[in-house]
Parts: C-alpha cells; structure tokens; sequence
C-alpha cells in the first residue's frame, strides 16, 4: 500500500466570491503554503480530475447541475446573497466533486489507507436540487454514490465534525441504509436541522444520527459524542469506507460557529476514526468542508493529515456498558 493521497486541483481557486466572503480561494492556499513548508507531510499530491455529469447527477438534479454550468458559462450570477456562482465555478465544484470520486476510487483500490481532499466550495450543505451554505455540489454524498454504484461498496459511513449540520448529506441519504450519517454540530446555528430525534427514515430508519452541542462547547464533549456514540454504531455498521465531512469552523478562532476546539482536537477526532477504519478494515477519506480562520484552518488541515497518516491510531473501544449508558443518555436508537 502507498503513501497517503492528498487531492486537489487549481481549478479551485478559481470560485470567485464576493470581498469579505469567508469562504474564499485563501483557505486553500493557507492550507497548501503549510503543507509545502512540512514536506506534505509524506502525502502523495494528486490533481484531481472533475467529476462528470454523469457523477453528479446520481444524486443532484439534472436541472439543477445544468443550471450551475449556464449559470457560470455566461459569466456568473447568484442563487441568493450567500451562494454565488462565478464564471470559474462550475469547473471548481466539478473538481471537487472530482477529487472526492478520485480518492474512494483510489482508497476502494487500496492504493493508500487514508486521503484528504482540499477543495473548494464546500459540499456538505447542498441537496439534490439547491444550493445552500457556500456549497454547490455535495461532494462527500457524490463520491459515496459513486462508491456504492460505482466500486463494490455497501456500506458507507460518513462523519460530519463541521460545525453546522450537513444537512444536505443527511438530506441525500436519510432514507437508506447503505449509509450511516453521523453529525456532531453545534445547536441553533445555521441551517437550524439535525435534532436528537432525526434518525431517519424509511428503511434508513437508525441510520443518521444526529448529536447537537451547544454553543462553548469544548473538546471534551464532542470526544464523548464520538467515543460513546458514534464509534460504536460505525462499528456496528461496518462500513466499507469511512468518510469525513472535515470542517474546521468549530475551532475556537473560527466566528462562523462558537465552539472551542483547537488543531488538536481535529487530530484526536481522526485518531479515533482512523482507528475505527483499522479496526473494521476501511479506509478514511476526509473532504474540506468549512473552516474560515486562515491559521486556524491551515494548522487545524495539517494536524488531521498528521493524525491520519500516523502509526497510532488512539482509542480503544468502549466497554459495553459505559457504551450503552452512554447511548441511553443522549437518547440514540440505534437498531443493534
Ligand atoms: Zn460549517
């Protein structure tokens, strides 16, 4: 197996938004200018290639893709205040779509056992039909169709540690149960969804699970959110392939959210999957969603490739009955 797998590509770069936009083209150059300084942290760089319509349309509407692509041919325009699309957009969301369905492909194949893809807009908040929250395509929920249509998967699990819901993701998915959503995300902020009682439905009933924090909330109670909770369900589930909606905005310099974590705590959050993914023999892929403070992102990006490509994965698994306490505690129904 090789080095981990980095993605990107400049395409990127080129989703113009508005001055004073917080998500903009400097998040991923902060990002890459502290990689570069770090050697890579021994990561393999791949330029990532679009995804194509084919790709996106297995889960966002024909119209609605087709309406981004018009949108940015002529020039650009906006869905609303916050969702701009510019004449670069297009082929900016299209390859990071594209770096995402690169890197289950090369994961799936077992090139390398964990990646992360830095690309730009975000995903996490897109639905099939609508654009929200900066995103346009929703990246993590196209590579994970594309994983289990495409690559022999059968069960995906994806972990959510920005700090607003995915809705979109959850949105996408909450009707299966070839996926298991899990969000940790802080409570009556942007977009307002993701309560406790959202598991679901239909035959992906107990497949999303939902963990609100409240505002302030430090490290210590998204680690018992994903020891007690999280963890135990994903490894119940026994995904195929794990991926991580990797937002840095619960960071503590971050204003787009008002939690307190810090770079370290981004690491132990992968040390933990990254010993789930050993344990049940995944690979992870992590996909950049938000994060808005420049430093805070770029020491927060490195030090999760850092902890994902590290020999020690933390974490040892919960003993049962502090699991199910812990379980019966936040309420969680998950279908053993
Ligand atoms: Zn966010």
């Amino acid at each position: 197996m090789g080095p981990p797998l980095y993605f990107s590509h400049p395409a990127c770069l080129e989703h113009e938004t508005p001055r004073e936009h917080p998500e903009r083209a400097a998040r991923i150059t902060a990002i890459e200018s502290s990689l570069a300084e770090r050697g890579w942290l021994g990561y393999e760089v791949r330029e990532a290639p679009p995804a194509s319509r084919k790709m996106l349309v297995a889960v966002h509407s024909p119209e609605y893709v087709d309406a981004v692509r018009s949108m940015s041919e002529s020039g650009g325009g906006a869905f609303d205040q916050e969702n701009v699309v510019s004449q670069g957009s297009y082929s900016a969301a299209a390859h990071a779509s594209g770096a995402a369905c690169a890197m289950v492909e090369a994961l799936l194949a077992g090139a390398a056992p964990v990646a992360f893809c830095a690309t730009r807009p975000p995903g996490h908040h897109a639905r099939v039909g609508t654009t929200s929250g900066f995103c346009l395509f929703n990246h993590v929920a196209v590579a994970s169709r594309h994983a289990l249509d495409s690559l022999g998967a059968r069960r995906v699990f994806i972990f959510d540690w920005d700090v607003h819901h995915g809705d979109g993701t959850n949105d996408i998915f909450r009707a299966t149960d070839a996926v298991l959503y899990a969000s940790i995300h802080q409570s009556r902020i942007f977009p307002g969804t993701g309560p406790l009682a959202d598991e679901g439905v239909r035959a992906g009933e107990g497949y999303s699970i939902n963990l609100p924090v409240e505002k302030g909330s430090y490290e210590d109670a998204w680690f018992s959110m994903l020891e007690y909770v999280v963890i135990p369900a994903a490894e119940e589930f026994q995904p195929d392939l794990v991926l991580i909606s990797a937002g840095y905005d619960a960071h503590h310099d971050d204003d787009q959210g008002g939690c307190e974590l810090e770079a370290s705590s981004f690491a132990e959050m992968a040390r933990y999957i990254r010993g789930l993914g050993q344990r049940t023999g995944a690979p992870v892929g992590a996909v950049l969603e938000g994060g808005y403070a420049l430093d805070a992102l770029a020491t927060s990006v490195c030090a999760t490739m850092e902890a994902l490509a590290g020999d020690q994965p933390a974490d040892s698994t919960a003993p049962d009955f502090f699991t199910a306490r812990a379980a019966s505690h936040v309420g969680f129904h998950w279908k053993l």
